[in-house]
């Protein structure tokens, strides 16, 4: 594995006015406006990864044969660059992303990046574009590195021989708005599998996503937000949602309040922010634990009310409430359907940790 971090710098000749970005920085929603640079880098069997560029913002020239868009060998990560309260600009564990993407790479036959490459592509990119950050809570820059298969053919009998790495960024408010959280309702998808042991649900590639749209329509044709996964065999264990990781509280009285979130049994995407709260729980007071949960105890043990909130987690989401679920066959809520007090917690501590305004003794912030 070679690289070279000789990036060269091709600035823009016409970035967006000052104004007009700063219109756009009011209220970026998430993931429809792009800063003016991305980074690109090219990887080949012979040269290895090379020809790293900043670069203008724009389209790729690729011929119709171009092996992505007939067998999706593709992969991408996703974290945020957060604006400071003085001012300055952090990336959250940007390490924990590099090695992630080094997993995806492995399982879909892609060259792996050097975990220092792909930070520093993320820093030249935020810093060129440092304007683009928005400020204030909730409010970030999404990075978006995404590798895909490029060369131009058809053959099946071995992965492709070259490939491009990309980062593109683009301001954003979290996933479901700025303010106050409000919970969401959320759908059991008793028809659809999204992964299963020995394939790929642990990486982060688009035939993961491509798969889940159509549980994403069932789940708005009945009035719900998002999409639960359940294991593939029985679609009775709770895995993680679309997008994000799942937590369960349990809350008795005089006792230690336990989270506990399905542990990663290679179906399920191991989420940074998942992991970030395993480690900041215990500091607040609250047990954190690895476990299973099937549908029957989450439904029964609200109905006892030993199970008082549920949340899902993630870079994009940050920390979202689940106040009911539906399925098929039922429906229920979680506690009164509103946002509970530890997830309105670890919500506003972690916030905290990302913008600066509360300590983070494990150095996350860089
Ligand atoms: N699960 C899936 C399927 C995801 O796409 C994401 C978003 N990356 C997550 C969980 C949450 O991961 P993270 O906390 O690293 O954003």
């Amino acid at each position: 594995m070679t690289a070279t971090t000789d990036f060269e710098i091709h600035p823009a000749s016409g970035p967006l006015p000052a104004a007009q970005r700063a219109a756009v920085l009011e209220d970026p929603g998430f993931g429809q406006t792009f800063t003016d640079h991305m980074v690109t880098m090219r990887w080949s069997a012979e040269r290895g990864w090379h020809d790293g560029r900043l670069e203008p913002y724009g389209s790729f020239t690729l011929e119709p044969a171009t092996s992505v868009f007939h067998y999706g060998q593709a992969m991408f990560e996703g974290m945020k660059a957060y604006r400071q309260h003085d001012g300055s600009i952090t990336l959250f564990r940007p390490e924990e992303n590099a090695a992630r993407f080094n997993a995806s790479a492995r399982r879909m036959a892609m060259p792996e990046l050097p975990p220092e490459v792909f930070v520093e592509s993320l820093e030249l990119l935020v810093s060129q574009d440092r304007g683009w950050v928005p400020e204030g809570a909730g409010r970030s820059l999404y990075l978006r590195p995404f590798m895909i298969a490029t060369d131009p053919a058809l053959g099946f009998t071995h992965p492709s021989r070259t490939f491009l790495f990309c980062v593109v960024a683009s301001p954003a408010t979290a996933y479901f708005g700025g303010g106050p959280p409000t919970s969401l309702t959320v759908w059991l998808s008793t028809s659809f599998t999204r992964a299963v042991r020995g394939g790929t649900g642990f990486a982060k590639t688009g035939g993961n996503y491509a798969g889940a749209f159509a549980a994403g329509l069932e789940a708005t044709a009945h009035g719900c937000d998002q999409v639960v996964w359940l294991d593939a065999m029985e679609h009775s264990w709770v895995e993680e949602m679309g997008g994000m990781n799942l937590f369960f509280v349990f809350a008795r009285e005089g006792a230690r309040p336990r989270l506990m979130t399905p542990a990663l049994t290679g179906t399920l995407l191991p989420g940074i922010t998942r992991d970030s709260l395993l480690r900041l729980a215990p500091r607040l007071g609250y047990d954190a634990v690895e476990g299973q949960i099937s549908i029957d105890e989450w439904r029964e043990e609200c109905a006892a009310g030993t199970l008082t909130e549920v949340f899902a987690c993630g870079t994009a989401a940050v920390i979202a409430p689940v106040g009911a679920v539906r399925s098929e066959r039922e429906c229920w809520t979680v506690g009164d359907g509103r946002p509970g007090p530890i997830t309105l917690r670890l919500r506003e501590e972690l916030l905290g940790i990302q913008h600066g305004s509360a300590p983070d003794p494990d150095g996350w912030v860089r």
